[in-house]
């Protein structure tokens, strides 16, 4: 089960990768379109700026001109009195001059009647001369407000331009009839041609009455409302050209006035980014429709970028996730491994304590012959002293009876001591156990332990006891590293001619150095670095385990001290290096003394 939810666990973080990589993808697409739609924007509306410019400098530059050649006498004069043929030539003429001079389309004078009386193209074969303008709105305007200004084709040779109209005035303001200057715009959307974009003027109708590209003019942007559209009809306005619709549908609005359209043009279905700018005075908005397709370089740039940071976060954030994980599994196996190692001690240990009390189970078997003896004594001892106790009772010498007695007792408590202690030592002694203690007691011990032998074997013992020391350890598993070193010595002089116990105490530094001599003939070199080791013995099969001095060099080790053997003065000696204690109170007397 946990192997399956694993591999769930991977599938499931592979997926969110992938979602997190195609969201992060589809995002920097569309940062990328919006960084392009506004650089393109910003752009657009510089250019758009510099049309409308140069389009407001072009009226501009007309449109005073009607309202100061509407003061000319000359021209008022031939309103008054229309009957002179050669007055009318001779304005004719000089409109026609001061068109070239400049640079308008064409200046012409109409009556109250609407007809044209005088123009600059009167030599000319599309000459407004004879032509009535009456149904023209820029004639009423002006005939109603004084001024007009209006857009229309051309109705005498259909040309577009932007009619300027002016009344003319005589002294007593009463209308005479209206100057009209016609701005032809051809030459400024030509120069537009070659721009980028498609630059529209449209009018209130939202007709392109202008546009860089001839096939999108006098196009009707949003669709024309048919009552409207029957007026401008009969207004001739826009010539007899057809109004085309231009669809257009509004994709999505952008910052700074921008919008994306789709529109059915002339060049087919296609979207476009436009922006607009309005002329107030004229009444006309020019707009410039971009091209809306998003360079794929940029958006694929973003794009990668977008996905590589989105990864490399993806994988910094598994890499942690993984050292996380690696750490904790560390740290449950240390803790595993710990508890192992704990659980090997204990076991160790618990190893250890049997080996010890086996070793000195051991000892005590193979003293037990020399103690059966050792009671055997006192017990024929006390036999004897009892049958005398039956004589002298007889005789009646009380005072002979109690030395007996006395005697009876004397032998009773050094048996009872021999058996106490034995008890005491016999008994399982766990490691842990420290106490305070002094050295020579601990030898004292052992030695009464061994008594038995050590007189049975006439073996003489040297000590040098030093009742200042204390060191600290256990007492009963100290005792029994001393019981076998002696045992061992005794054992090596058995039948030897020399047999002397050198028992000494000394201090060395922090240590007190408790050292065990016989005379015993020492250990061969080469068995020297071997001794300490578990079931080395040289004795015979039955006598030695070969663990007494394995176990003593443990002991000796665990209470903190060190056991150390060399060959010296006819013999081996044993050292145990021990740490001192701070002694107690020297006044108060040893607890351990019996
Ligand atoms: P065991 O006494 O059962 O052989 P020990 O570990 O006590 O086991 O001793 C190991 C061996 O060390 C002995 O068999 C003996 O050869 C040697 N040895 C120990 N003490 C003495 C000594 N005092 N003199 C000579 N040899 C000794």
């Amino acid at each position: 089960m946990p192997l399956l939810s694993a591999r769930r666990r991977v599938l499931l973080g592979g997926l969110a990768i992938l979602a997190g990589l195609l969201v992060s993808v589809w995002l920097a697409g569309r940062y990328a379109e919006r960084r392009h739609w506004s650089e393109t924007a910003i752009e657009a509306r510089g250019q758009l700026e510099l049309y409308a410019q140069s389009l407001r400098i072009l009226v501009e530059r007309f449109r005073a001109l009607p309202a100061i050649l509407a003061l000319d006498t000359e021209i008022q004069a031939l309103l008054h009195d229309a009957s002179d043929p050669l007055a009318h030539e001779r304005l004719s003429r000089r409109l026609q001059r001061l068109n070239q001079e400049a640079g308008a389309g064409v200046l012409y004078l109409l009556d109250l009647r609407g007809e044209a009386i005088a123009a600059s193209n009167w030599q000319e074969p599309s000459s407004f001369i004879g032509g009535n303008y009456a149904f023209r709105p820029y004639f009423q305007g002006a005939l109603r407000e004084g001024s007009a200004r209006y857009f229309a084709v051309g109705a005498t040779i259909g040309v577009p331009g932007y009619f300027l109209s002016r009344a003319v005035r005589d002294a007593d303001e009463r209308i005479l009839g209206v100057l009209v200057i016609k701005l032809v715009m051809e030459d400024l959307q030509r120069d537009w041609a070659g721009q980028p974009g498609i630059l529209l003027v449209t009018d209130q109708h939202q007709v392109a009455i202008l546009a860089s590209r001839p096939a999108w003019r006098f196009r009707v942007l949003q669709g024309v409302p048919a009552k409207l559209r029957a007026g401008l009809d009969d207004a001739r306005r826009y010539g007899v050209r057809e109004l085309q619709p231009l669809a257009m549908q509004s994709l999505r609005r952008l910052d700074d006035g921008a919008e994306l359209l789709r529109i059915d043009g002339p060049d087919g279905r296609r979207d476009y980014l436009r922006l607009s700018q309005s002329l107030p005075d004229e009444g006309w908005t020019l707009q410039l429709l971009r091209e809306a397709h998003v360079p794929g370089g940029a958006v694929r740039g973003y794009a990668l970028a977008a996905a590589g940071i989105w990864l490399a976060l993806a994988f910094l954030f598994l890499f942690l996730g993984q050292r996380q994980k690696n750490r904790r599994l560390l740290l449950r196996r240390r803790a595993e491994l710990e508890r192992l190692v704990e659980e090997r001690t204990a076991a160790l240990r618990q190893a250890q304590d049997e080996l010890v009390q086996a070793a000195k189970m051991a000892a005590l078997g193979q003293m037990s012959a020399a103690l059966a003896h050792e009671i055997n004594q006192p017990l024929t001892a006390m036999r004897m002293q009892l049958g005398s106790l039956g004589l002298l009772l007889a005789k009646n010498d009380s005072a002979a009876m109690r030395t007996c007695l006395a005697r009876i007792d004397g032998l009773l408590t050094r048996m009872a001591a021999l058996t106490g202690h034995l008890k005491t030592f016999a008994r399982d002694t766990p490691s842990g156990l420290r106490e305070r203690l002094q050295p020579d007691t601990v030898v004292d011990h052992a030695l009464l332990l061994l008594e038995a032998r050590i007189r049975q074997d006439a073996v003489q013992v040297l000590r040098r006891r030093e009742p200042l020391a204390w060191v600290e350890g256990n007492a009963i598993r100290l005792e029994q590293v001393l019981v076998n070193l002696l045992h061992n010595a005794l054992a090596a002089m058995a039948g030897r001619e020399r047999r002397e116990l050198r028992i000494a105490l000394r201090r060395d530094g922090g240590d007190w150095l408790l050292s065990v001599a016989d005379s015993g003939g020492g250990i061969a070199p080469e068995h020297l670095s071997r001794v300490f080791e578990p079931f080395f013995t040289t004795k015979p099969v039955g006598e030695g385990l070969g663990l007494g001095l394995a176990v003593s060099y443990g002991i000796v080790r665990e209470s903190g001290g060190q056991l150390e053997v060399h060959n010296a003065g006819g013999g081996a000696q044993f050292t145990l290096r021990l740490p001192a204690a701070a002694s107690p109170d020297t006044l108060q007397p040893s607890p351990q003394e019996p």
